[in-house]
């Protein structure tokens, strides 16, 4: 352990690397720990699962994330794992066709520009960069955080107690680090109004690269097809809720029963895909909603991704904003001695880019799943204008942050920062 005053001096000498803890393997984790790494840091990660998370649906990576992607010379790699969807078919609740577009029209991303990737491909990608450089520990969490002047002493569930200058949640949406040092999920999570299930299943229709949904006012059904007709699709069920569905966050039974009733009467297809939620044994249920926080750090604990701001899948910005975020993190902790002048630095110069990425979700996201007929036919007006359009216009919000060179490191400390890979 290190002992540091927190306002030490940036001219002062620094005995050694401080040691962070970054909790949670995924998008936020791997980033941040690769940039503190390459800054001189000594990273612990330590991850609940056994091993990073494979699969799952494909998400976007766009504008100011693509640098972050880019200089950690992991682009190469995510071109070759691009999902390439060819269209996004616009079904009625019955299977009759409303439109068939490209998807970076529905994206407001440009063509060619975006990546559109598997998670655990880039999960896999990222954690790529870090697993020989950092400490891991799969399998396990942090149970306890008891913060005093030199650190922060953590326990493990394995029972394994150590002291880190400075832990980061990187723990997504229902973060137990933000739940350990902030407070109970319930003040920071924003409830949009949808729930929503995503399963794989067998490609009935023979599907090729390639998106169909179904859509009746409040709920929407899609098969996304990545791959070819031999392939299984990632399915999504997504329906609103005018409530919170509290009862069935963490009962398996309870959502696959909320989803049946909620999809009652859907028509063939439809009903089809809720049939085939009940044989699939990777149910992810959960909701659509926004973590909205007045601070992204306690002491000596910050929060980074879906835990300090998850956007929600509406805005489809919830990988943009991880990569970024960590970044930025990152580079304040490598700039400033003082954990303190880091934290506000990294709030200061990363809230705005947050705050207009959560905010696509009121014009965006959410506009795609309308909850009444005349919003949804609204909705088809506007993607049959899309088609008519004769490029696309790319969203501002995605591009807000203008990403900064990485950090000189403090003297003495070592690390690596200015080889910018590209
Ligand atoms: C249906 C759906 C569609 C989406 N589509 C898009 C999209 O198109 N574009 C986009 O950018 N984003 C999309 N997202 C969101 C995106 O997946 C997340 O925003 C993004 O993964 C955030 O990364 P993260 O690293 O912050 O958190 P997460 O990916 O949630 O990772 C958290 C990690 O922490 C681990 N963990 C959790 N708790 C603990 C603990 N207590 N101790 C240790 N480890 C822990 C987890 O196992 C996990 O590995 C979508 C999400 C959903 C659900």
């Amino acid at each position: 352990m290190t002992s540091r005053s927190r306002s030490a001096s940036h001219s002062a000498p620094h005995p050694a690397p401080r040691t962070v803890l970054v909790v949670g393997a995924s998008i936020a984790g791997p980033t941040l720990a690769y940039w503190l790494h390459r800054s001189g840091f000594a990273v612990t990660v330590v991850e609940k699962a056994h091993a990073p998370r494979g699969g799952g649906y494909p998400i976007d990576v766009r504008g100011t994330a693509l640098d972050v992607v880019r200089r950690m010379g992991v682009l190469p790699r995510l071109r070759a794992a691009h999902v390439d969807t060819g269209r996004f078919t616009f079904l009625d609740a019955d299977g009759g066709e409303i439109v068939s577009l490209h998807p970076s029209a529905v994206a407001r991303s440009v063509e060619g520009q975006g990546l559109e990737v598997a998670r655990g491909d880039l999960t896999a990608a990222l954690y790529a960069t870090v697993r020989d450089d950092v400490e891991l520990r799969f399998d396990d969490h942090v149970t306890a955080l008891d913060e005093h002047q030199h650190g922060v002493d953590v326990t493990f569930r394995s029972g394994a107690r150590r002291t880190f200058d400075l832990v980061v949640g990187a723990d997504g949406v229902h973060s137990g680090t933000r739940a350990l040092a902030f407070g109970p999920e319930d003040r920071f999570h924003r409830y949009l109004g949808y729930a929503f299930a995503v399963f794989t299943m067998p490609n009935t229709l023979g599907l090729t690269h390639e998106l169909m949904m179904w859509s009746a006012p409040g709920r929407a059904a899609a098969l996304y097809a990545t791959g070819g007709a031999d392939d299984a699709v990632h399915a999504f069920l997504n329906f609103h809720r005018p409530a919170l569905p509290s009862h069935a966050l963490r009962d398996p039974d309870a959502q696959r029963d909320l989803v049946t009733s909620a999809y009652a009467g859907a028509g063939r297809q439809v009903a089809g895909i809720v049939d085939a939620m009940h044989e699939a044994d990777d149910l992810f249920f959960d909701t659509a909603g926004q973590i909205r926080m007045p601070r992204w750090s306690s002491g000596r604990v910050a929060l980074v991704g879906d835990a300090a701001f998850a956007p929600s899948f509406l805005t489809g910005q919830g990988s943009s904003l991880a990569l970024v975020g960590a970044y930025m993190l990152a580079r304040s902790l490598a700039e400033h001695r003082s954990h303190v002048a880091a934290f506000a630095a990294y709030e200061r110069d990363t809230r705005e880019f947050v705050t207009k990425n959560q905010a696509l979700v009121a014009d965006g996201g959410a506009r795609l799943f309308p909850t009444t007929a005349e919003a949804l036919e609204r909705r088809n007006t506007m993607l049959r204008a899309l088609v008519a359009m004769p490029g696309t216009t790319p969203e501002p919000a995605h591009s807000e942050l203008v990403l900064p060179e990485p950090a000189a490191p403090w003297p003495g400390r070592g690390g690596k920062p200015h080889l910018t890979r590209r």
